[in-house]
């Protein structure tokens, strides 16, 4: 159970708690605790944040490099035409686009 899930648990609680509960003042101050967990709720959860961060696509040294995939890909590629094209390794220094020949440093 992830972080977020455990404090919506615990929100549930409370709702249910406010609801047997006559006191107004207390009820107030209660829906007042399960609407501070759902801000800490959002806080708490890795999936929205960390998704807009890795899908972002790095620049590593002329060659982009997407996230979760391996390989460089060639950035004239990619910004003319869109497509993702992988570059093969001619030697330590130097790549080829497959698709454009371009050589990358
Ligand atoms: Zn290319």
């Amino acid at each position: 159970m992830t972080l977020s899930e455990r404090i919506k648990h615990v929100q549930q609680d409370l709702s249910q708690l406010t609801q047997t509960i006559a006191d107004t003042a207390l009820k107030h101050k209660l829906n007042m605790l399960v609407e501070a967990l759902s801000y800490i709720a959002l806080d708490a959860s890795p999936d929205e944040m960390t998704t807009s961060v890795s899908t972002a696509i790095e620049l590593k040294n002329g060659r982009y490099v997407f996230p979760n995939q391996k390989g460089f890909y060639c950035p004239n590629c990619f910004d003319r035409d869109g497509i993702k094209a992988v570059t093969t390794r001619i030697n330590s220094k130097l790549r080829i686009c497959s698709v454009c020949k371009t050589s990358i440093k």
